[in-house]
């Protein structure tokens, strides 16, 4: 079995000690399904795995890393690849020379190397974070994954942060980044813990994953952690997965207030 993909080559069922016999009967019984030359795949294969590979090709691009458990914006699109001398305008491909489509489920490089070419600016910085964060590869490989790009596309990767420790995190900061707003990523604040970008001196921006408030244990934990900023004379704004995705206009007319104002500068804050 091809890892936790659910497909399998003839070659591997082969390997394991079946017969072909054995492998029609497993078909016939819908413990396999057929589904390209030398490709089967078990009832629970992964849906999108099982889809590019009966493609002809290899699942690729965003959808392998979301796969490998990197953290994707979302985007309804299954990403595969195909060999050079198949590509169609559906498919995804990288910078220079492509790997063999030998698998089911591109490498982390391969795949960061398609989303290269297939993501916006921001976005691909937040999937690079999410790599290096996760350890899933190093910067460097990552680096080296794009040696033929663009020189634009090489050089966001400067702009990468292992300290991001969620999607919504990479995506504030990029934003208060481009803006000339000063803020520390990941501060470390006696009594409270880390907060994830703080802005100038008391203007604490906390960032929620999608995950993160559907747990009962972080919802007490975050309200604890805010009583004590403000304790101390931080401002704490608390960003949505929404917030960020979604509302990223309000949210950032209402922290340019605060910023305006001279807020998060540091009169009132108690160390
Ligand atoms: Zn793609």
């Amino acid at each position: 079995m091809n890892g936790r993909t659910g497909v399998v080559r003839t070659a591997e069922l082969r390997a394991n000690g079946l017969t072909d016999w054995q492998i029609r009967k497993a078909v016939a019984n819908g413990e396999l399904a057929a589904i390209r030359q030398g490709w089967y795949a078990v009832p629970a294969a992964d849906r999108s795995v099982v889809d590019a590979v009966r493609r002809g090709g290899v699942l690729s691009c965003v959808s392998a890393l979301k796969w490998h458990g990197a953290w994707v914006p979302p985007d309804s699109r299954q990403h595969w690849r195909v060999p050079r001398y198949r590509l169609d305008s559906k498919s995804c491909h990288g910078y220079g020379a492509s790997p063999p489509v030998d698998g089911a489920v591109d490498s982390v490089l391969a795949a960061f190397g398609c989303a290269a070419r297939c993501l916006p600016d921001e976005s691909l910085v937040v999937v690079a974070d999410s790599i290096i964060n996760k350890k899933l590869a190093e910067l460097a490989d990552l680096r080296g994954e794009l040696s033929v790009a663009p020189v634009r596309v090489r050089e966001l990767l400067g702009r990468c942060d292992r300290r991001a420790e969620s999607g919504t995190e990479t995506m504030a900061r990029l934003r208060f980044q481009s803006r000339r707003i000063h803020l520390q990523i990941q501060v470390y604040i006696p009594g409270v813990g880390r907060v994830d970008l703080l802005i100038g001196d008391r203007l604490i921006i906390e960032c929620d994953s999608v995950e993160h408030h559907t747990s009962r244990a972080n919802y007490a934990d975050d309200r604890r952690r805010d009583r004590r900023a403000v304790a101390k004379g931080y401002l704490v704004v608390r960003l949505t997965y929404e917030d960020v995705l979604f509302g990223w206009e309000d949210a950032m007319a209402d922290i340019l207030a605060i910023i305006h104002r001279g807020d998060h500068l540091a009169s009132s804050l108690k160390t």
